[in-house]
């Protein structure tokens, strides 16, 4: 029989952000500020807001973002994309960021204005690629300028070789962070990031963690995205279609594994896609060591 091995992580607390999108209805919008408010005092590096495709939600991220700068002490990010918009448009939304104090920005092309599948047709007048979008941030203020990263390549890129490529070019308009697309298998991770370093590319790639909160779900939304969903995952949640009680904690489980091999094997930071939902995020984070200031000091005052 092998024996059991705990994780090595212990010494090593990793730094975490997350990620919220915008509430569309009077619920999801206290479901999105009770869980903002239980993950803040775990200190996370940011938080970051999405941006609804095609810029739907440009009014909702815009005002969520603002409310965290105003009632929080967390540090936001608004995703921002340039689909279906002149770069007028987009400079504008840009400065009313800048007006309310937000200092970073994640910077997307963003979907097809067709939908997943289609072709990316950009706006006459509009930024046409991720990289003019940066430069055109840090034209206007001194943004902190976060950028996306593929492991398994963007769907649309003709490889891999060329998505980093890609990467390089919103890393010279001026990008200092890319978040990745989920992964599962934490092996992807790291022969993609051994390749942009050896593209020369030394930014902070932070793993992109979603923790599957819905299995049938995030296997659909994987396939659209490009992410592989491998078989061992599907075991895992085989079966427990009906319940959902079961499920949660298969999940914890998978995303708590997931998490201290990413530390032991060296990540520094985590970032947490978290669907405004906080309980399992905070869980993890828990576990790996991230806990509310005071009970932080504590642990280390008894240790
Ligand atoms: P890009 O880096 O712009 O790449 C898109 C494709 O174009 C790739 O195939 C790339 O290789 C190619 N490419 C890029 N630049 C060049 C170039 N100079 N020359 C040749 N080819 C090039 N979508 C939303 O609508 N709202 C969000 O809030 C949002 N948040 C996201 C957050 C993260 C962390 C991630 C990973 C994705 C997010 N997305 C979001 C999805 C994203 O908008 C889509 O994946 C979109 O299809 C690509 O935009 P991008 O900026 O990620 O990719």
């Amino acid at each position: 029989m092998t024996a059991f091995r705990p994780s090595r992580h212990g010494s090593r607390r990793p730094k975490v952000s997350f990620e919220f999108f915008p509430p569309k209805s009077e619920e999801m919008e206290v479901a999105l500020w009770e869980s903002v408010r239980r993950l803040e005092p775990l200190g996370p590096s940011f938080v970051s807001v999405t941006y609804g495709a095609g810029g739907s939600t440009r009014e909702r991220t815009h005002s969520t973002v603002k409310r965290m700068v105003e009632e929080t002490g967390l540090k936001p990010a608004a995703h921002l994309t340039c689909v279906s918009a002149s770069r007028d448009e987009v400079d504008e939304v840009i400065r009313a960021y800048w007006d309310a104090g937000v200092r970073h920005v994640v910077a997307l092309r963003g979907d097809p204005a067709g939908g997943l599948g289609t072709v990316y047709e950009p706006h006459p007048q509009g930024y046409h690629q991720t990289s003019d979008l940066v430069a055109g941030l840090r034209r206007i203020g001194d943004f902190e300028v976060t950028v996306s990263a593929y492991p398994e390549k963007h769907p649309e890129a003709a490889s891999l070789d060329a998505d980093i490529e890609a990467l390089k070019k919103k890393v010279d308009a001026g990008a200092t962070r890319a978040i990745t697309q989920f992964f599962f298998d934490n092996d992807v991770y790291f022969r993609y990031l051994d390749k942009v370093r050896a593209a020369g590319i030394d930014i902070p790639i932070l793993p992109g963690i979603v923790p599957v909160q819905n299995f049938r779900q995030t296997a659909n939304f994987a396939r659209k995205t490009g992410a592989s969903v491998p078989q061992w995952l599907a075991d895992r949640f085989e079966g427990l279609e009906e319940d959902a009680a079961t499920r949660r904690l298969v999940a914890a489980a998978v995303c708590a594994e997931q998490a201290l091999d990413l530390i032991d094997r060296g990540a520094s930071d985590l970032h947490f896609y978290t669907m405004n939902k906080a309980d399992l995020v905070y869980a993890i984070c828990h576990l790996v060591g991230v806990k509310p200031e005071p009970a932080v000091a504590q642990a280390a005052a008894a240790a």
